[in-house]
């Protein structure tokens, strides 16, 4: 059972037309979707079933345990776990026609024995590393596999990939930087299709297409162009009904510490979403609902389970009125920067006592 005072409302058609608009920037490469983290908290079986039937063929997760979860629901499709073979992993990963993007010497090894065992090829990506010192082939395993490509022995290689450091900053030359290195890499390793930009990437120019973009963030609304306009739909919206009004005097206090004073007569709300839920506890005394259309602003800390609004001016807000706290009034993107992170984060965080609701419904 999930919360009646709470609602998440998750439009499948937004993320559809989203996927639609990345696939038509990127040309004639293939365009995945990156599902991982439970599709950015949204829900990662609604989201890669309703992309399957767009049309989307190629799927990615974090780990393993996502990839045996989203397996059946997107059947003849390619999914892949983007952190890789965790040893002993292989098994499980070739026994369910799970794709692992191989990120060392050490992975392409166990790759290459468990196709050894099975006595057939099995595919693969290849992660090279140029720039985020993070996963992937380093130049020296890299240069070692250059010299030594019978490693790749038994290893269907569907794509190399890389995965840029700052790409929703078109001015960093550290894009060029690791274009040039991929380039440089895709050159010396044997013969196979690229996988470059993910959702920022796809809007730096023509040079960032490859055979397979990887879009997760702007599938679900987040801004891949942050300081321009959002070219992507809004693809959540989530409200909470407020649970009691409460009339304080000028002088009062209002949650744990009382962080905030009320400077004259005040009429506070009360909903039921807090930190637990992934509403930042930054956002105390700094967030903000919307009624109506008119912002109120959050009072007070945000506490666990609750947090409170000022709707002295909004006489119309009663128990049972509902609040906009996501969507409506304000993108994720604009909560993340009052709570000092980003939208990945907001939306990841989003909690499961929330009623999800999935529209069209
Ligand atoms: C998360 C991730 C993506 C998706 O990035 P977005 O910015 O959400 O589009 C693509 N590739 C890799 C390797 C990732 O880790």
């Amino acid at each position: 059972m999930t919360s009646q005072a709470t609602r998440l409302d998750i439009d499948l058609d937004a993320i559809a037309a989203n996927w639609r608009l990345l696939r038509n920037r990127h040309g004639a490469g293939a365009t995945s979707a990156v599902v991982k983290a439970d599709g950015y908290g949204l829900g990662a079986i609604p989201v890669a079933r309703r992309l399957h039937t767009e049309g989307c063929r190629h799927f990615f997760v974090a780990h393993l345990t996502e990839a045996l979860a989203l397996r059946p629901h997107v059947p003849g499709a390619l999914l892949a776990t983007l952190n890789g073979l965790w040893p002993g992993d292989a098994r499980d990963h070739a026994a369910h026609e799970i794709v692992p993007v191989l990120g060392s010497l050490a992975e392409i090894t166990a790759w290459a024995d468990e196709a050894a065992r099975r006595d057939r090829a099995l595919p693969a990506l290849l992660h090279v590393d140029t720039g985020m010192n993070r996963l992937g082939l380093d130049s020296q395993e890299l240069a070692v596999l250059c010299d030594q490509p019978e490693r790749l022995q038994g290893i269907r290689l569907l794509y190399v990939m890389t995965h840029l450091v700052s790409p929703e900053l078109p001015g960093d030359p550290v894009n060029r930087a690791q274009l040039d290195r991929f380039q440089r890499a895709c050159a010396a390793l044997p013969a196979a299709p690229h996988s470059l930009a993910a959702s920022s990437g796809l809007f730096l120019g023509e040079a960032y297409r490859s055979d397979l973009s990887r879009p997760g963030a702007a599938l679900y609304g987040l801004n891949p162009t942050p300081g321009q306009p959002n070219p992507m739909r809004p693809v959540v919206r989530l409200r909470a009904r407020v649970l009691q009004v409460r009339e304080i005097g000028a002088g009062e206090r209002v949650g744990y510490n009382g962080i905030w004073q009320a400077e004259r007569r005040s009429r506070i709300a009360t909903v039921s979403v807090g930190y637990a839920d992934g509403y930042s506890r930054h956002l105390s005394n700094n967030g903000q609902a919307f009624f109506d259309g008119a912002p109120l602003p959050l009072v007070g800390r945000v506490s666990m389970d609750l947090s409170t609004f000022d709707a002295t001016d909004h006489p119309a807000v009663a128990p049972g009125a509902w609040l906009d706290l996501m969507g409506d009034g304000q993108t994720p993107d604009d909560i993340a920067r009052r709570a000092g992170t980003n939208g990945y984060e907001v939306l990841t965080r989003l909690g499961h006592r929330f009623g999800r609701r999935y529209l069209p419904g």
